[in-house]
């Protein structure tokens, strides 16, 4: 066994009682082993996180308010997880430097670090592990993109020597020096980062769900875990709103084919879920790994007799759709008919503009549009060439009393899409999961 990456989300961070379990699943691997910490989330549903409380923080000191009760707050935590712990480590020196920097120029990417910061100084003193500092080796163009090449021979500069450290999620820097973070829920990036770069065998994300779930438990209840997807699967679920890390996570531990393991660190003994690079050989007993879905499309109508013979009628209504800066989903067609299904949110701001310009821009005979649509995409490599399968959803979804506004199947096999009006998306998810894991 080689090198693992375990990267520890905020709630599995959030006091000092979480901080032991972590420590826990680290010591118990026995060879390299590199830290990715995230800053204390919640340890109560009303509780704030840190990172919000820097956020906060930093607002007030903008507006020229008075920052410290908030700062206090964040101070406390800190040291409540420090005297908790048991570990000899003094921050005043840190406290001090953030102050000054509140006081002189408040910086929000500066201010937001803070949280991973300070929380990895304190577990590398409880683990006793080397802290390297993510400013020095993850870096941003002057746009804030990431600069994949120079953050992979950063972090390999840094840990090269290492065999084990703790770095703070979330951040990096611009090349002027100034800190700059990845978007919200970002520590999930610095993990993958870090796996790639260190040639990770696996890069363990531990949160505080067993994994991702065939079907959202708001709608289905205690619906089973997944316990192996390939990447793609993955992202076709998680572009229908199936979230369990930061999208841009996913990137560069795939590329260099490094399986992503989603943990529970309030279940350590739990499977979980295992991202791997390509599906397995062998064939799942059940083909579907994953159902979930989305409200908020809108659905546009078009006709024109001999629409068929008129060559770029299609790329038109969608040159048009694109000037008009709304995304496009799925475009069925008949003869003499097209439906192009949008972004409900982005259509109904440019409404006027779509309908005007593809009149204008192929004549139909009519165009009409209907919102309220929801998507539904069923997804599994085991539904390749497997007879049956979209019998036994389309049967599911009749059973149940659903009308199907929309079907598209990818080429692939790899995932059915299914339209249907908004109203009756909880009740299609629940019979569609009934009927492969009921
Ligand atoms: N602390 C940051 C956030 O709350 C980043 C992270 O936890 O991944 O978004």
């Amino acid at each position: 066994m080689g090198t693992t990456v375990v990267k520890f989300g905020g709630t599995s961070l959030a006091s000092a009682e979480q901080i032991r379990k972590a420590a826990a699943i680290i010591r118990s691997n026995q060879n390299g082993c590199f830290v990715v910490a995230s800053a204390p989330g919640k340890r109560f549903s009303d509780d704030i996180k840190v990172t919000d409380l820097l956020y906060a923080c930093c607002e007030e000191a903008r507006g020229g308010g008075d920052f410290r009760p908030t700062f206090g707050q964040i101070k406390e935590r800190f040291d409540a997880i420090i005297r908790d712990l048991g570990v000899d480590l003094d921050l005043s020196e840190d406290y001090a430097k953030i102050e000054a920097h509140l006081e002189a120029h408040p910086h929000r990417d500066t201010m937001a670090s803070r949280g991973e910061y300070l929380n990895s100084k304190i577990i590398a003193a409880y683990l006793d592990f080397p802290f390297i500092d993510p400013a020095d080796a993850i870096r941003f163009d002057a746009d804030g993109r990431l600069d994949a090449e120079k953050t992979d021979e950063g972090l390999r500069a840094a840990l090269k020597t290492l065999s084990r450290a703790v770095i703070p999620g979330f951040y990096g820097s611009l090349p002027n020096g100034k800190i700059h973070t990845f978007s919200r829920g970002g520590s999930d990036v610095t993990g993958s980062l870090v796996a790639k770069a260190v040639k990770a065998d696996v890069y363990e994300n531990w949160t505080d769900v067993s994994g991702l779930k065939i079907a959202d438990p708001r709608i289905v209840r205690e619906p089973r875990t997944i316990h192996i997807i390939s990447y793609k699967e993955l992202r076709e679920l998680a572009y229908m709103g199936a979230t369990v890390l930061h999208e841009d996570a996913v990137f560069p531990v795939r590329e260099a084919g490094i399986p992503i393991h989603i943990r529970n660190t309030n279940d350590p003994d739990a499977p979980g879920t295992m991202i791997v690079p390509e599906a397995p050989a062998e064939k799942p007993d059940i083909p579907v790994t994953g159902i979930a879905g989305r409200k908020g499309f809108a659905i546009i109508f078009i006709e024109k007799t001999m629409m068929n013979a008129e060559i770029g009628f299609g790329r038109k209504c969608l040159s048009v759709i694109e000037e008009s800066k709304v995304s496009f989903e799925h475009m069925p067609s008949g003869i003499d008919t097209l439906s192009i299904i949008v972004n409900g949110a982005e259509f109904s701001k440019h409404r006027r503009k779509v309908i005007d310009g593809i009149n204008a821009a192929v004549k139909p005979d009519s165009i009409s549009y209907e919102n309220d649509l929801a998507l539904i995409a069923v997804v599994g490599h085991g539904m390749l060439r497997k007879k049956g399968l979209s019998a036994k959803v389309f049967g599911a979804l009749a059973d149940a009393g659903v009308n199907i506004r929309m079907i598209n199947q990818g080429s692939s096999e790899l995932n059915i899409i299914i339209g249907i009006d908004e109203a009756d998306y909880e009740t299609a998810i629940r019979s569609i999961y009934n009927a492969f894991y009921g």
